[in-house]
């Protein structure tokens, strides 16, 4: 343990595993997310007494460090598993879904108990001198660290640093800057009665338009208030990015219309400028010694929640190990 500062921009998943893995190791940390809650792309969106997982629907486990976080997560009742075999795919091979006790969101808020994280941050430029990180709010607040860490999705992270005229000094930097995003698009509804969507409660679809369809209302902890979660393909979602709203909720219903048998009583939309990386760096996270500056997230081997949370946590053993 050192009495250096590590400052921790972002708090989805990524974030929010390497700050608990840093404070653990006894190390001062803060967060800065510009959200109001932490998650990210882990949300859960309420309004009135609606609510919708808008983002990441379940997870998956493959990696014996992260099945140790969910055991403990489904003993404290933060996740229970949905389904292991998609409906009508008996040819795919099984796997236990995961999913937050009444939202996604359950898992960040768990992950975020005892950090320091300061919400509704915006973190607009930064700057490395004299050994000292100085970070600078879109509202003029300022914090400082001697260690950086960076989460947010990656073409963010490298405008973050082009910006503040920082990218160049990087060792690797076209390969940070070679990451591309698919966009994506949730469509929220709200049904007068219980739609037809058979359990588990979700279905994949390929109609050209949607890609996902999911009854909130059949996971375990949600309100009984019929409210879907429609995600539009990566394409459909990146040829209306432009298009109004009313167009593209009015054909994305229709194309499911068969599944719904009800009527929709209220709708909303969320675009996602950043949703999955294409085409993922194959290491774990990213640093540089010498600039103090640690990168981690989806970008890193795959865009999962798993890969998310793993991403955070081998940033953060490697600090842990670079401070001795
Ligand atoms: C629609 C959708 C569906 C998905 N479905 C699944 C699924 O079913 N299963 C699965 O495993 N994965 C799924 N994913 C992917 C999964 O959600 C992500 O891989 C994972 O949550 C990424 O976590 P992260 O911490 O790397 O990034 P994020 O969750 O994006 O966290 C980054 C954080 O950085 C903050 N931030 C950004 N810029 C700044 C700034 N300048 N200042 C301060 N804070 C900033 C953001 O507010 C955010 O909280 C889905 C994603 C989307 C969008």
């Amino acid at each position: 343990m050192t009495d250096k500062r590590i400052g921790v921009v972002g708090s989805g998943i990524a974030g929010l595993m390497c700050g608990q893995r840093l404070k653990e190791a006894g190390h001062s940390v803060f967060l800065l997310d510009k959200g109001r809650r932490s998650g990210g792309r882990m949300s859960t969106r309420n309004k009135e007494s609606w609510q919708w997982d808008h983002g990441a629907q379940y997870f998956t486990v493959r990696d014996d460090r992260f099945a140790s976080y969910v055991d403990t997560w489904k003993k404290n009742g933060v996740v229970i598993e949905w389904f292991d075999l998609f409906p009508g795919q008996a040819s795919e091979k099984t796997e236990a879904r995961y999913l937050g006790v009444n939202g996604m969101n359950s898992i960040p808020k768990n992950l975020s108990s005892g950090l320091n994280i300061h919400q509704s941050m915006c973190v607009d430029t930064i700057d490395y001198k004299k050994s000292t990180w100085n970070l600078v709010m879109k509202s003029g607040e300022v914090f400082t660290c001697e260690e950086l860490v960076l989460t947010p999705p990656l073409p963010q992270v490298v405008n973050l640093l082009k910006e503040s005229n920082l990218f160049n000094q990087l060792t690797d930097s076209s390969k940070l800057a070679s990451v591309e995003y698919e966009k994506g698009l949730s469509l929220m509804l709200v049904l007068d009665k219980p739609s037809l969507i058979p359990p588990p409660g979700c279905l994949k679809l390929d109609n050209g338009l949607v890609s996902w369809i999911a009854d909130n209302s059949q996971k375990e902890g949600f309100p009984n208030q019929n409210c879907i979660t429609v995600h539009a393909s990566p394409k459909y979602a990146d040829d209306t990015w432009d298009e109004g709203s009313n167009r593209v909720a009015e054909a994305m219903i229709q194309s499911i219309e068969p599944l719904l048998g009800a009527n929709v009583v209220d709708w909303h939309i969320h675009r996602w400028l950043y949703a999955f990386a294409k085409n993922p760096l194959k290491s774990s996270f990213y640093r540089d010694t010498n600039m103090h500056l640690t990168i981690a997230g989806d970008a890193f081997i795959s865009s999962r929640v798993e890969s998310a949370a793993l991403s955070g946590l081998s940033a953060a053993e490697s600090l842990i190990q670079s401070l001795k």
